[in-house]
């Protein structure tokens, strides 16, 4: 079978298939579309063959990608093949028409390529600065959106791995809601283009091009993606319901569980709907008044699995928050928690006889007390804001008469309780059960991973420093 972007191979002709005939009689007459070395070659400066040819193969299996729905993959496939009625070479005899209406509109003559109208348009550039900003919040994945490799390509940078399979393995799980939030940006970014264009060349004059701004686009991709992700959502409940039941694993909601929800971007509402992430209508409000600061904390606790006992640690991060309620980051910290099951030699480190949920939730918003006193030395005021109404209520003191149960967090629970008091007015505690942001949570599963029950400290600007456990009191 000859060499087209994937490399040549043998067929074993005993073995062959009428699958294998026809991929060969198509593979010997392959040809690289013709836009990859005309209009897009900048986008392919540079590279040697071989990277040449991984990038065309990424390109082409970004066309084919299962999440992209049909509507956006056609577009996808006239986008990439350049054929759209657009531009210098298409209108070339029709005067301004081969220019950029947005861009004239605003006195700026730009041709109007499909670089410009997914890439270099003001618009565009508008568009994929909001996308990469809500991209980074749901996910905490970073997009170089100045790189049209990236928005018009679609193709992400790979993960600077440094050898860490779970870091790949969550770049991997992100892929699907990447190639469907890619596709329907560049087709909305088309259509708003196309509004312009014709409202531009109205023949009854020029007239104001309706919905067209950053602000319609973003909200129609908002509405396409969130409706694709309740369809996943069905299709995987379906699938529950219709096929024998799958291993632990596998199985289409363990799938859509791994691409939709493990990844930030989307999570399951209240009715058992799907709540997309992505370009959310509100961000998400800050409880803690301006000129305090704000702890958010987090928890993991991993199940033991094959000779791995159970894990679980704390995490939690804290931001300033300015007079307009922008947040700068001031530290975050993580840990492994031990426990007399699993750390029988550690002795007075341990802070519980076994791990739980609770556990990990109560030793986190004892680290969290830990840091708000020395902040309110300081004179500031903190918030800390728990995902767990349970871990709140355990805060606060028993009333007379009242009977805790006897349960494995009851003690530190209840130290808590006394170093809240202490702390007074200064420090107030807040319940969210609104998603925990995905960095505490990885922060929380790597501690839990690595089981290091030394305090990780990260402030911005200063590298990672341990703190031994005998330190920390
Ligand atoms: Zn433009």
């Amino acid at each position: 079978m000859p060499e087209t972007c994937k490399p040549a191979r043998h067929v074993c002709l005993a073995y062959a298939t009428t699958k294998d005939v026809r991929q060969t009689l198509l593979a010997q007459t392959w040809r690289e579309p013709r836009s990859f070395t005309t209009r897009y070659a900048t986008l392919f400066a540079g590279l040697s063959t071989q990277e040449r040819s991984t990038r065309l193969r990424r390109v082409a299996a970004a066309l084919t990608h299962p999440a992209i729905p049909e509507v956006e993959r056609h577009h996808l496939y006239v986008t990439m093949h350049h054929g759209h009625w657009q531009g210098g070479i298409k209108l070339r005899d029709r005067g301004d028409q081969r220019l950029c209406a947005t861009c004239l509109r605003a006195g700026d003559s730009q041709e109007d390529t499909a670089v410009h109208v997914a890439h270099g348009c003001p618009t565009a550039r508008a568009v994929w600065a909001a996308v990469a900003r809500t991209w980074q919040e749901a996910t905490s994945e970073p997009l170089d959106v100045t790189d049209p490799t990236l928005t018009v390509l679609g193709l992400r940078p790979r993960q600077p791995s440094g050898g860490d399979s779970r870091a790949e393995a969550r770049h991997r799980a992100r892929e699907p809601a990447w190639r469907l939030l890619h596709a329907v940006t560049l087709l909305k970014l088309h259509q708003a283009r196309t509004r312009a264009h014709m409202a531009y060349h109205d023949p009854k004059g020029p007239r104001e091009p309706r919905q067209a701004k950053p602000k319609h686009i973003l909200r129609a991709i908002r509405q396409r993606c969130a409706r694709m992700v309740c369809y996943e959502h069905a299709k995987a409940v379906h699938s529950t319901q219709a096929e024998p039941r799958a291993g632990p694993r596998q199985g289409a909601w363990h799938t859509f569980h791994k691409h939709w929800l493990a990844t930030g971007v989307a999570s399951m509402a209240k009715g058992g709907r799907p709540r997309l992430h992505l370009l959310a209508a509100a961000p998400p409000v800050s409880h803690a008044a301006p000129g305090s600061t704000h702890i958010r904390v987090g928890a993991a606790l991993t199940p033991a699995k094959g000779k791995r006992p159970t894990a679980s640690a704390w995490a939690l991060e804290a931001h300033d928050v300015g007079p307009d309620g922008e947040m700068t980051e001031r530290l975050r910290a993580s840990g492994a928690i031990a426990t007399a099951a699993t750390h029988p030699a550690h002795g007075q480190a341990t802070v519980a006889k076994r791990h739980t949920w609770q556990v990990a939730m109560q030793v986190a918003a004892d680290r969290a007390l830990l840091y708000a006193a020395q902040l309110r030395r300081k004179g500031r005021r903190v918030t800390i804001s728990l995902p767990s109404a349970t871990t709140a209520r355990d805060l606060q003191p028993a009333r007379p008469g009242e009977a805790r149960p006897r349960t494995s967090h009851r003690d530190i629970a209840s130290n808590n309780s006394r170093k809240l008091q202490l702390l007074g007015t200064q420090v107030t505690i807040n319940v969210d059960t609104a998603v925990t942001p995905q960095r505490l949570q990885h922060a929380a599963g790597a501690a839990a991973h690595s089981g290091d029950i030394r305090m990780q400290v990260s402030v911005p600007g200063r590298a990672m420093h341990a703190i031994p456990f005998s330190q920390q009191a």
